[in-house]
């Protein structure tokens, strides 16, 4: 199986970049924040709470997150491996994670991170904000409250599979088409 956690800050191109590579490698798409969304979508109880966290800036908390990426991994059994977008952003949803595939008898191959630049990655949240209609992208000081919530639970993430010898870092700067490329390359190489 081919795991791969996609990693970056909000706005790093996880979601664009995501699309390509499931095509190309037949891979379950796992984004916590679409799941998160599609409940919210749904009015379910999962979407009302996750909303009050989400509006904010704030993560959900990892117990909740956990069990819900649990039980959506679970409804693919058969399949190839994940792209895990999203998730894990903390340590504890990394760990969980671990202990997770492991008693499925499989584990994460890569954590592939896209590095951009805090200012580039505020232009392209507000060009999203146009068009996406998220109440998290259109408000600058939600926005910023990500960023900082990145900075101090998610980026700690990437050292935790440094230890493991499974962290690579990729240019997240430039035409779309080059960053997927710069994937690719590194994927077919592991
Ligand atoms: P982005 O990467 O642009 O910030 P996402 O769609 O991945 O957007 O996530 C949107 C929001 O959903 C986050 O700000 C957070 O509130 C919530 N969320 C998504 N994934 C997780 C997670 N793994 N743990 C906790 N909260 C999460």
């Amino acid at each position: 199986m081919l795991n791969i956690v996609l990693f970056g800050p909000p706005g790093a191109g996880k979601g664009t970049q995501s699309e390509r590579l499931i095509e190309k490698y037949h891979l379950v798409h796992l984004s916590t924040g679409d799941v998160f969304r599609a409940n919210i979508k749904g009015a379910t109880e999962l979407g009302v709470l996750a909303k009050s966290f989400m509006d904010k800036g704030q993560l959900v908390p990892d117990e909740v997150t956990i069990n819900m990426l649990r039980s959506e991994v679970l409804k693919h059994p058969d399949s190839n491996g994940f792209i895990f977008d999203g998730f894990p952003r903390t340590n504890a949803q990394a760990e969980a994670l671990d202990s997770f595939l492991n008693s499925l008898k499989t584990s994460i191959s890569v954590m592939l991170a896209l590095e951009v630049e805090e200012n580039e990655l505020k232009e392209r949240l507000k060009k999203r904000a146009e068009i996406s209609g998220r109440i998290d992208d259109a408000n600058p000081e939600v926005i910023q409250n990500r960023i900082n919530v990145y900075q101090s639970e998610t980026a700690p993430v990437k050292k935790y599979y440094q230890e493991q010898g499974k962290f690579i870092a990729i240019d997240g700067i430039g035409a779309i088409d080059h960053i997927t490329t710069r994937l690719f390359e590194v994927i077919d190489s592991l």
